[in-house]
């Protein structure tokens, strides 16, 4: 692939499942509070961080290039 992404985690809406993390281990982690944090917001595109975006049971994980932007996930409707 080749791109470089900006994996954002929106706070208000992370449930602490903790999905993420076996997901794509390394790449997130849960604080004290069971908040998920993306361990580099910045990462090259890679399918465990997708797939992790993906199994997030409330869509709290944005995933947007981080040269132009776009949208990687969630896809729009
Ligand atoms: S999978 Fe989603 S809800 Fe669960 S810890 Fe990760 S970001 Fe939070």
């Amino acid at each position: 692939m080749g791109d470089r992404w900006h994996v954002e985690v929106d706070r208000g809406v992370c449930i602490g499942s903790g999905m993420c993390v076996n997901h794509a281990p390394g790449a997130f982690r849960l604080d004290s509070a069971r908040q998920s944090h993306p361990a580099d917001p910045e990462t090259d595109a890679n399918e465990k961080v997708l797939a992790a975006a993906e199994g997030c049971p409330v869509e709290a994980i944005t995933i947007t290039l981080l040269d132009s932007g776009e949208v990687v996930f969630p896809p729009e409707d």
